[in-house]
């Protein structure tokens, strides 16, 4: 059965907004479980790229959705006010630091929310230079890709004047400097360089997500904001994946002692609803009307499941709990990492973690086929999670918060069992084929 719809999907579905690891087609969900047509259950590590923040069916989003589609205020902010946009946009800056000082725009993807960010900073500042990191993934539209830094839009043009700085990776440093401090050296050297006044703001992810879930050296996030304050450039913190409770904390740069100017959000804000805010100094948002508009958004229904996100986080201490299960899912990660010689590389911070595959011996190098197929067999044997990384080589948990730890324990035995097939070559190379993936 669950071969017939992927088959339909197959023939009616294009190809270009697929990214495919293994035929999985999905009937239905509950908690963190995904159930395919034949009944089958899997245990989504994905969490659909962290989309699924409180899980799939969570009670607070059915109640809240249902009660907002059924008596709609409307079905957009553009021309009417509607009470589920203002309260989520008053819930989300009551949520971050500088009260008063700040106000929100909606949109429907991290994609969106960072094209208008970088379109706003520009019309608010006089300044068009941005600046932004290697491997980072700031969406799929043109004006999204021309600050990305991912392999996978290599052939996508760049924005003029963009300044794209190595990200700060400890495993795999620039310049063997584990501490970060020759990326601030290179920075300040470019800034040297570039007229003044070149630069609007400067995008960066506090954990580079699609780039391979590498956590920035301590101390680095700060540093790096003191510099672009010393010359005016506002600075994003880009937590579409990371962001609302996954690192332990609701901000992940909160982690890093410092506040950005600009915080962008997206993915689990709608729980599964197509939702992103752009929380920013009110001199950006109000430095033009009418200027970064789609009809449906602050759509009350979108909006009223943004709220059952933030109020479930809340209640249910999300935020803390992804800490602690984050805790225990990074210790069995580094039991995995003890017993496989492919494992190169544990990271993450709370319910954001990276797990990277790279040759035996200590050479370091990435191993992408391996890591393909091991995701196929961890399909197979009922865990979803996929993979990034600039070599395609590193698996990225970023589950359900709601996930529970026999869960965890779960998958973790899953793959176990998957590792340890490939290393006993019973997973074939051909598995894989016609998943070309990213
Ligand atoms: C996924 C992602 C985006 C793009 O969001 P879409 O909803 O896919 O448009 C932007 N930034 C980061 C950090 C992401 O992980």
């Amino acid at each position: 059965m669950t071969e017939a719809l992927y088959e339909r999907d197959g023939k009616a579905i294009g190809s270009l907004q697929k990214l495919r690891f293994f035929p999985l087609a999905v009937a239905g969900g509950k908690g963190a479980t995904l159930i395919e047509e034949s009944g089958r259950e899997l245990i989504d590590f994905s969490g659909a790229w962290g989309a699924a923040s409180l899980g799939y069916g969570h009670p607070a989003i059915v109640e809240a959705v249902s009660r907002a589609v059924a008596n709609p205020a409307g079905a957009s902010i553009l021309s009417a006010s509607n009470e589920p946009a203002v309260a989520l946009a008053e819930k989300l800056l009551a949520s971050f630091p500088g009260k008063g000082t700040h106000k929100i725009w909606f949109g429907h993807s991290g994609s969106d929310a960072n094209e208008a960010v970088s379109r706003a900073v520009m019309e608010a500042t006089g300044r068009t230079g941005l600046v932004s990191f290697t491997g980072a993934y700031h969406g799929c539209t043109i004006g999204s890709m021309a600050f990305s830094g991912h392999t996978v839009q290599a052939g996508a043009a760049k924005a003029e004047g963009l300044l794209q700085l190595p990200y700060p990776d400890p495993y795999r440093p620039y310049r063997d400097d584990p501490s970060g401090d020759a990326v601030l050296k290179l920075f300040r050297a470019k800034l040297r360089e570039a007229e003044p006044k070149s630069f609007a703001a400067a995008f960066i992810e506090p954990i580079l997500s699609d780039g391979g879930v590498i956590v920035p050296p301590e101390g680095f996030l700060q540093k790096f904001a003191a510099l672009c304050r010393e010359h005016d450039i506002l600075v994003v913190c880009d937590e579409v994946k990371v962001g609302l409770g996954r690192s332990g904390k609701l901000h992940c740069f909160e982690h890093e002692g410092f506040v950005p100017d600009i915080l962008v959000l997206g993915k689990g804000l709608g729980g599964g609803l197509p939702l992103s805010a752009v929380i920013a100094p009110k001199r950006i948002l109000d430095c033009a009307s009418a200027f970064a508009m789609q009809t449906l958004q602050g759509n009350p229904i979108c909006a009223a499941a943004g709220l059952a996100v933030l109020d479930t986080i809340e209640k249910e201490g999300l935020s803390d709990a992804a800490g602690q299960k984050g805790q225990v899912l990074h210790r069995k990660l580094l039991q995995l990492a003890d017993k496989h010689a492919l494992i190169g590389d544990v990271r993450g911070r709370g319910l954001a973690c990276g797990v990277e595959l790279v040759k035996q011996g200590g050479s370091r190098v990435p191993v992408k086929r391996e890591t393909a197929k091991l995701i196929y067999r961890a399909y197979e044997l009922g865990l979803v999670l996929y993979y990034v990384g600039m070599s395609g080589n590193v698996l990225e948990i970023t589950p359900p918060l709601t996930i529970t730890e026999d869960e965890i324990d779960r998958a973790i035995n899953i793959l176990d069992q998957a590792f340890a097939d490939i290393s006993n070559g019973l997973v074939p190379d051909s598995i894989t084929e016609g998943f070309a993936a990213w």
